[in-house]
């Protein structure tokens, strides 16, 4: 299959892994940024290519792991209110919540459907006006053009009855806090490629600049990751800290600009609380005050919402590359995918999640 095939050519991973091995002088420590990366990483064992020393970090880009507990007992608040229609990707119906998940408030009689896109939700709501037809807009710079366009949408339409629980959040200030924090073990990044072909790559100039730290924008295929990586090598190598482009089949420097305008359009820039990380400033969006009457969290008052997360789980850690998934007591035993506790192992692009798929070791 074209653009798959020749990303998962055998030789021509090992000449990349050769590369590596003879670049690399020292130890470096890269992070991929993207679950979906982690995901190829663990699945094709692209880890066990690279020299001794040379180790990968598993970043924060899972949407679905670092939505906040505070916004999965939202959405169940919501999802249980008389007349409402939850609708929801289908990934975000099993994360945990504190007490219970979406799938169990279905099973238990709330009106909760699994939808593929935010303008289905719409057309939901435009066959059931008698209803509130709530939609679950989570995810990174990817999925924020076409909720934008949803909310737009329904205003344009005059789809009263469409309102959306905005959790998204952005990647470059999540690097910023990771490469701040005093735990920090990161040398270099493979940012993910589908985030800049919507964002391009300006925001993390300053960012590569300021913290002295390379950033290669990277696909997910396996030769993708492992070109990547020798070019994060030659860069640590040579001293370099820059922003350079892997994935120049989807990714722009410039980014798409008109899905960065719809999103301009809709969302504003807002503080946001990453799961199992904490509160990030500007690092999330929400909806602009002209769309307010879209906003679910403002329509519905679900009142003050205290959570607590299981105290063994420690996908915080994970998600910030400072432990692997070995590090927890609950991999594989009181924690597996039928059974998670946390969100690194719910969501497949989760790196618990990963590990438990292909390795059942978490190491
Ligand atoms: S294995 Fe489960 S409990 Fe442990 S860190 Fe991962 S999600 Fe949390």
């Amino acid at each position: 299959m074209r653009y798959v095939d020749e990303y998962r050519d055998a030789d021509v991973c090992r000449r990349y892994a050769a590369a590596i091995t003879a670049r690399a002088t020292r130890a470096w420590r890269i992070m991929e940024v993207c679950g979906g990366q982690t995901h190829s990483i663990v699945r094709f064992g692209i880890d066990a290519l690279l020299p001794p020393g040379l180790e990968l970090l598993h970043g924060p880009g899972c949407p679905v792991c670092v939505t906040p507990l505070e916004m999965i007992d939202r959405a169940l608040a919501i999802a249980a209110k008389p007349g409402v229609i939850f609708c929801s990707f289908g990934d975000m119906l099993r994360v945990p919540g504190t007490r219970s998940d979406l799938f169990c408030a279905k099973s238990e009689g709330a009106d909760v459907r699994i939808v593929y896109s935010p303008l289905d939700a719409l057309e939901i709501a435009r066959q059931n006006q008698g209803r509130e037809v709530v939609f679950f807009g989570v995810g990174f710079e990817t999925t924020a053009p076409a909720n934008a366009m949803a909310v737009r949408e329904a205003r344009r339409r005059g789809i009263c009855n469409f309102s959306m629980l905005v959790s998204h959040v952005l990647v470059p200030p999540a690097l910023s806090a990771i490469l701040s924090s005093p735990r920090c073990r990161v040398d270099a990044f493979l940012a993910a490629g589908h985030v800049c072909t919507v964002m391009g790559m300006d925001e993390y100039r300053p960012i590569a600049a300021r913290h002295r730290t390379p950033i290669v924008v990277t696909g997910f295929e396996p030769a993708d990751l492992l070109q990547g990586i020798h070019m994060c090598v030659v860069q640590l190598e040579e001293g370099r800290a820059e922003v350079e482009n892997q994935y120049a089949r989807s990714a722009r420097p410039e980014g798409n600009r008109e899905a960065m305008r719809v999103v301009a359009e809709v969302f504003r820039v807002v503080p946001r609380k990453w799961r199992g990380i904490g509160d990030i400033p500007e690092s999330g969006l929400g909806l602009r005050p002209e769309y307010a009457q879209h906003d679910a969290e403002a329509l519905f008052n679900v009142g003050t919402i205290s959570t607590e997360e299981p105290s063994v789980c420690i996908s915080g850690l994970v998600l910030q590359g400072i432990e692997k998934p070995s590090a927890c007591p609950a991999f594989g035993t009181r924690c597996t995918p039928e059974t998670p506790l946390g969100a690194t192992m719910v969501s497949s692009e989760g790196a618990c999640a990963a590990y438990y798929r292909y390795r059942r070791t978490g190491s």
